[in-house]
């Protein structure tokens, strides 16, 4: 059994890419507590991995956008200084245009993508820093960079998990605490189905398997990268996407309005 890296929690640990980070994360040493709904398919997965890994695997059932049940989640990650690894991968999402989407329904998406990402970090991150020691996963979606291809809150909710990630990341990078974003495409797991299309209606070319998707997300993780996008093949399209934020970030700020926006009377 390899030596312990601590432990990690993992939200949504119940099916799809959760559960694959949760097995991946036992076979390379963490002990596990893992979080989602359904607690017999976490009670069964737990069994499974610590069978497989003897490794400790606790389960936490709790709905995240449930205020007291999230609170529960944020109170273990700032008591357990054990924990050395949080994978914010909880979300649902839906292809379903915005305006046809019912606000509560987007409401209740925001609380799940967005409020319980941030709180959980907010929990675990002094931990973090205060141990000089941590790491924060959050998976996002390429929708963060392409808003126009599924339900526009989904992706408002994964473009704000990018930019969370990269201030994170500016503010404690230096004291002991990596971060990263996964920004996974179509991925064959039941987020498709819970958000009212089947996989299946999908081009087969387009589609990762989540093991696919999770090994190749840690492979960015051990390089130490911020932003990992597991389908971009031509990886020159991020380059230039990020140096020309980069380059425009100084500049934009200004006592005056550029010029093209001056009244020509
Ligand atoms: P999935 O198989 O449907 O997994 C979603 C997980 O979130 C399940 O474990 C589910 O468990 C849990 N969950 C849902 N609502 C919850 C709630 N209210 N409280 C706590 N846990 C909840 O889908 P997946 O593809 O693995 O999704 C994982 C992440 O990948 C999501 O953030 C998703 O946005 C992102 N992603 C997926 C794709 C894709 O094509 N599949 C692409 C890009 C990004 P319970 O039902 O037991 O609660």
């Amino acid at each position: 059994m390899n030596a312990s890296l601590g432990t990690a929690v993992v939200t949504g640990a119940s099916s799809g890419i959760g559960a694959v980070y949760a097995q991946r994360l036992a076979d390379r040493g963490y002990d596990l507590i893992l979080v989602a709904r359904n607690r017999d398919r976490l009670n069964a997965l737990a069994t499974k991995i610590s069978s497989a890994s003897g490794r400790a695997v606790e389960v936490l059932a709790a709905d995240l956008a449930n205020p007291a049940d999230l609170a529960t989640v944020e109170a273990k990650l700032r008591e357990d200084a054990t924990i050395s690894l949080l994978v914010n991968n909880a979300g649902v999402g839906t292809h379903t245009p915005l305006l046809d989407s019912k606000i509560e329904a987007m409401n209740k998406m925001i609380d799940l993508n967005v409020t319980a990402p941030t709180r959980l970090t907010y929990a675990a991150v002094p931990g973090f820093v205060a141990r000089g020691k941590g790491a924060v996963i959050n998976i996002a979606s390429i929708v963060a960079i392409a808003p126009e291809i599924l339900n526009g809150v989904y992706g408002g909710s994964k473009a704000y998990l990018v930019a969370f990630s990269q201030s994170l990341k500016h503010e404690v990078g230096d004291k002991g605490v990596q971060v990263q974003a996964v920004l996974p495409g179509a991925t064959a797991t039941e987020f498709w189905e819970a958000g009212g299309m089947s996989v299946d209606m999908l081009p087969k070319e387009i589609v990762m398997s989540a093991e696919d998707l999770v090994d190749a997300a840690l492979v960015g993780f051990d390089r130490g990268e911020l932003i990992t996008i597991p389908p971009l093949h031509a990886v020159e399209h991020w380059e230039a996407y990020e140096a020309a934020r980069q380059a425009m970030a100084p500049q934009l700020s200004h006592a005056t309005p550029a010029e093209r926006y001056l009244a020509t009377a």
